[in-house]
């Protein structure tokens, strides 16, 4: 019997649990702030939804929107006002960002403490030594999921296809940090099918509807869909889903698979963000 992952269920239990101790906080709540640069559609309902998600657990937030023209100094100024607020202890900037602004600038300015993204560099380097005080929130949402269901991780010959700065190069990490033996693919790898055949968890964040097929899942496999790509017959995932749950032990559905869990994690790391922030009072 193949599990389907109820990716929604899941994130509203988790989100109850942060819930419970934002309640308990001392000098709460804690505070959320979206940055949107321009009117990309897409991302005005990722805002609206993070923002939804993080009413629900207790969590304060506001969004900040700029015009697509914005300077990129004048972007950077913004953080920099948001960084030196104590009652600001989120900040993430959605992407895309218009051409004019190098994200990379971005995620540097943020400052490590309140990146709920986990996109500074500073943090990067946290998670590479397995220091992380901030985890990204896909590749913590992939975790979540495979611990939830009790898919055995360490010594695991895990799979991920994508090495995004934001999902596939974190989440090889935390694998390996988990002691599973992790191969991480790409648009070069060779023969991508069959290094997929041999994984037991498989992760693919891609941006390629469908690519993974069904032949490409090792029978009993736990399968990840990253992928969020919009069709106009609506949101597809990275995996040929009725081909690969014919195969997988476990494998989750777009939409309501990683997605709801990916925002779940970033409420929680606001949570985390206003204890760093607040040092042991906020324990
Ligand atoms: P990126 O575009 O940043 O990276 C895509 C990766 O896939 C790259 O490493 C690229 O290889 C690799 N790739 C592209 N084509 C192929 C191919 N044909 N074969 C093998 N590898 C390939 O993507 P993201 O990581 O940002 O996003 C991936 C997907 O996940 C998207 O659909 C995105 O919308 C979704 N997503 C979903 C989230 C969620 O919460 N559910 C959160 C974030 C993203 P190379 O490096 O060689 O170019």
């Amino acid at each position: 019997m193949t599990t389907v992952v109820d990716g929604r269920q899941l994130a509203t239990q988790h989100r109850a649990k942060v819930r419970e101790q934002v309640l308990e906080l001392d000098g709460g709540p804690p505070r959320l702030v979206a940055v949107l640069v321009g009117e990309d559609p897409a991302s005005q309902i990722y805002v609206r939804n993070k923002q939804r998600a993080a009413g629900k657990a207790g969590i304060d937030s506001e969004s900040i929107q700029l015009p697509a023209d914005t300077d990129p100094a004048e972007l950077l100024d913004r953080i920099a006002a948001l960084n030196q607020d104590p009652g600001t202890h989120g900040i993430l900037v959605q992407l895309p960002l218009p051409p004019q602004i190098d994200p990379g600038a971005v995620a540097a300015a943020v400052h490590p403490d309140k990146d709920v993204d986990c996109l500074n560099p500073a943090n990067s380097g946290l998670l590479v030594r397995n220091q992380a005080r901030l985890r990204p929130c896909t590749p913590s949402g992939c975790l979540h999921i495979l611990d939830a269901h009790g898919v055995e991780i360490e010594g695991a010959r895990a799979v991920i296809v994508g090495r995004s700065e934001i999902v596939g190069k974190p989440l090889a990490l935390m694998l390996l940090h988990r002691h599973a033996t992790v191969t991480l693919c790409h648009s070069r790898t060779r023969d991508l099918a069959g290094v997929a055949r041999e994984a037991d968890i498989l992760v693919a964040a891609v941006g390629v509807p469908e690519l993974v097929q069904g032949d490409w899942v090792r029978p009993g496999a736990a399968v990840i869909d990253v992928g969020m790509n919009r069709l106009e017959g609506g949101l597809v995932g990275d995996v040929a889903f009725e081909p690969a749950s014919e195969r997988a032990g476990l494998i989750t559905p777009v939409p309501g698979g990683v997605g709801p869990l990916t925002i779940a994690m970033l409420i929680e790391n606001t949570l985390e963000a206003f204890r760093l922030q607040r040092g042991a009072n906020a324990a």
